[in-house]
């Protein structure tokens, strides 16, 4: 087992942790960023066009913009080892990182950035038809749907969001809902429920999103019943929460209830010296690839403003 001694390590690879990497590489740092044996670049790997991150005029592949950001980071000298980081102790001035791989690293700071995953429904078609009618993501890609019928899957606030939202595009959007009951906000729930250009479908699961190429129907199963039925939309939008990927720091570091990493706003300190995070790992609310690269541009020169502090 070898030992590197660093002065940073990032772990993941999406915006967050690429846009911490290039900061942090041109102020000299020389990061390690551990980018995930699986899934290096981050969630936008799973995606197609991305049309709202600024610079692209014409958008740009999700992929593409991923591989940039990487190329970026080690032109500036940051090094990227698909890997994942096991273990960690750091509740101490250096902190200790090991590796799936079996690298143990000892660095004077670490900056968190695993992201979250949205929840699926676990249907086999869910990983084809990502990006190509299949979305978790109204703001990302809502416009894409401009008078077209979709189907929003899910009962609580973040759905009902995604429902309104999408009427501004959508010709029509079905919330389907396994209860008969939303557990979203009365106020959000009415909205919903008042839309002219909203039905909802309660009691139901979609069993199948349909379509070789791009989606083009779903398949709706009765949860009461189980009678089946099929449903044209050439949208789904599945609204069924998120979970952040805070496992490695569960007990370690303060998160709250949902185990989203707690930060010092408007920093990304979190409760321990040295340790900083940023991106959807940290982030209820805006989940957007800018926001993650924002953050972990601060996150960048928080790291870097504590190790000058201890020289
Ligand atoms: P992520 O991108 O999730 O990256 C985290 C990385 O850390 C992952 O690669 C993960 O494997 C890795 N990791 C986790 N644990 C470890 C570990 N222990 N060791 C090493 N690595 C680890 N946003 C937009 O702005 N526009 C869009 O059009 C858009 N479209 C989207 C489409 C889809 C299908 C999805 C899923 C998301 C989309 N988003 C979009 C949202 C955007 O992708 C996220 O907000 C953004 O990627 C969050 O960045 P992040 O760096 O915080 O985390």
């Amino acid at each position: 087992m070898s030992i590197q001694e660093v002065e940073l390590v990032i772990i993941g690879s999406g915006p967050a942790g690429y846009t911490a990497a290039v900061y942090a590489a041109r102020a000299g740092l020389e990061p390690v960023v551990l980018a995930g044996s699986v899934a290096a670049g981050g969630a936008l790997m799973t995606t197609t066009e991305v049309e709202n991150f600024p610079g692209f005029v014409d958008g740009v592949q999700g992929p593409e913009l991923m591989e940039s950001m990487r190329a970026q980071a080690e032109r500036f000298g940051a090094r990227i080892l698909l890997d994942d980081a096991i273990r960690v102790d750091l509740d101490r001035p250096i902190k200790v990182i090991e590796t799936g791989a079996g690298e143990t690293i000892h660095a004077r700071a670490v900056i968190l950035t695993m992201g979250s995953a949205y929840r699926k429904l676990g249907l086999p078609e869910e990983e084809r038809l990502t990006g190509h009618g299949l979305s978790w993501c109204a703001t990302c890609d809502g416009f894409f749907f401009r008078e077209q019928e979709i189907v929003v899957v899910g009962g609580g606030d973040s759905a009902m969001e995604e429902a309104l939202f999408l009427t501004r595009f959508a010709s029509k959007v079905t919330v389907v809902h396994r209860r008969e009951e939303f557990r979203a906000s009365k106020i959000m729930a009415q909205r919903v429920l008042d839309h002219p250009k909203i039905d909802v479908t309660w009691n139901s699961e979609v069993a199948e999103i349909i379509g070789a190429e791009k989606v083009h129907a779903v398949t709706l199963r009765d949860t009461v019943a189980g009678a089946e039925r099929e449903l044209s939309a050439t949208g789904v939008f599945v609204a069924i929460g998120h979970d952040p990927r805070s496992e490695l720091v569960t007990g370690i570091i303060d998160t709250d209830a949902d185990g989203y990493v707690l930060v010092e706003h408007p920093s990304t300190r979190t409760n321990l010296p040295g340790v900083f995070a940023a991106g959807d790992l940290v982030d209820h609310t805006y989940r957007q690839a800018i926001t993650a690269a924002g953050t972990g541009c601060a996150a960048a020169q928080d790291a870097q403003h504590y190790l000058s502090a201890l020289d």
